[in-house]
């Protein structure tokens, strides 16, 4: 593979051919589902393929594998069965009892929750940082603090860290970088290449891209970081299965006209909310206006498709948009083809409720699909008229 990976080297090419020779049984040009459990041996011990069982190793969840670690430019991809399974494994193999991880003070709701409600009860400490703030990062890591946790462009309110200047902060602390790019994707933005240790995905979103599948994934690009997760991996068993490993790879392989169209539309949309009467605050790293514009646009190729914003008069008022839209459907999760939109406060980051990581009242998310943007503008509109 590494042949392939030398031979090919433009992101669009390595999406649709990384991991995914024709299958040398039949010539299938894509990766099979090998939907089994187990292979037969020739003689005790003897493997054909170098498969034994689907929770250590499944050709089709190694395709997606191979393919994840061109694409994030790592040395190994491992496919889990949601995103929280993977930061599950991840902060299982990074920290033990007694050792600390720096949160950002904005991110998905469930990630904080498996801090705060899973991982200190096993004795893992944790702390919250303003992560755009090199500074706040830096006060926050303490002697024993193993992992620093970021998410660029953050959930839900698109806050920008900046990559390159918290990887010299992880390696002057003997931490590891541990970078969600679930929102950017490997097409807008590459971790592994700024100085970050360990990405993580929700596969569920961009690059599974049609909402029809729940996965997560790690890559790495250290060797021996690599052999302690597929270990916790296999040891843990939540992998994600041969379809579901299937559906992410086919979604993958149009990831980047997607993301042109998802991020060409999102940035009409939040031009058209900054200028309009009920709106009060636009949250886009496009924006000029948006603090972290200039990081993003050093560290990303283009802005994203996720816009949030608020509302002039509160709570019911974003809760009124939401129900008002007709394309932009009601609804949790991100990056499919078709536009969502949601309240954050009531939903998607309700468990973060009274802690640092609270969203305002009034916020609203759109996850902007790839639709019309004309239609998309035109439904916001009638949307936000008269709240
Ligand atoms: N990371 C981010 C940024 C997310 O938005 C989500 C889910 O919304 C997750 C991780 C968790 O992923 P999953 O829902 O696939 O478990």
């Amino acid at each position: 593979m590494s042949e392939q990976r030398d031979s090919y080297k433009s992101f669009e090419t390595l999406a649709i051919h990384a991991g995914q020779t024709a299958d040398p049984a039949t010539g299938a040009v894509v990766p099979p589902i090998y939907q089994v459990s187990t292979y037969k041996q020739d003689g005790v011990g003897g493997l054909r393929g170098g498969y034994e069982y689907s929770r250590s190793g499944n050709p089709t969840r190694g395709a997606l594998e191979e393919n994840l670690a061109a694409l994030e430019g790592g040395r190994r991809g491992l496919a889990f069965a949601s995103g929280m399974a993977a930061e599950d494994c991840l902060l299982r193999t990074l920290l033990k009892p007694g050792e600390h991880v720096v949160i950002p003070d904005d991110a998905y709701g469930g990630t904080f929750r498996l801090f705060s409600k899973v991982a200190e009860r096993w004795g893992v400490e944790w702390s919250v940082a303003h992560t755009s703030d090199v500074a706040s990062v830096r006060a926050a890591v303490r002697e024993n603090t193993k992992a620093i946790w970021v998410e660029t462009p953050s959930n839900p309110l698109l806050g920008i860290t900046d990559i390159g200047a918290l990887a010299d902060v992880a390696r002057e602390s003997g931490a590891r970088l541990v970078v969600d790019n679930t929102f950017a994707s490997p097409y807008l933005q590459q971790p592994l290449a700024l100085g970050a240790d360990v990405v993580v995905h929700s596969t569920t979103k961009y690059m599974g891209g049609h909402s029809d599948v729940v996965g997560g994934a790690l890559v790495v690009r250290e060797e021996e970081l690599a052999e302690q997760l597929a270990f916790h991996q296999n040891a843990m068993g939540a992998v994600a299965g041969p379809f579901d490993a299937w559906l992410v790879l086919r979604g993958v392989k149009t990831l980047a006209v997607r993301m042109e169209r998802h991020c060409a539309n999102a940035s009409r949309i939040a031009q058209m909310l900054t200028a309009h009467p009920q709106v009060t605050e636009v949250y886009y790293p496009g924006l000029p206006s948006h603090p972290g514009h200039e990081t993003a646009a050093k560290q990303m190729r283009a802005f994203g498709g996720m816009v949030s914003f608020r509302v002039r008069g509160g709570e019911q008022a974003a809760v009124r948009v939401c129900d008002r839209t007709r394309l932009f459907t009601l609804g949790e999760s991100l990056g499919g083809v078709e536009s969502l939109i949601e309240h954050p406060g009531l939903m998607t980051h309700a468990s973060a409720a009274g802690s640092a990581l609270e969203v305002p009242e009034d916020l609203v998310r759109l996850s902007v699909g790839i639709e019309s943007g004309d239609d998309l503008l035109a439904d916001l509109q009638q949307a936000l008229a008269d709240v």
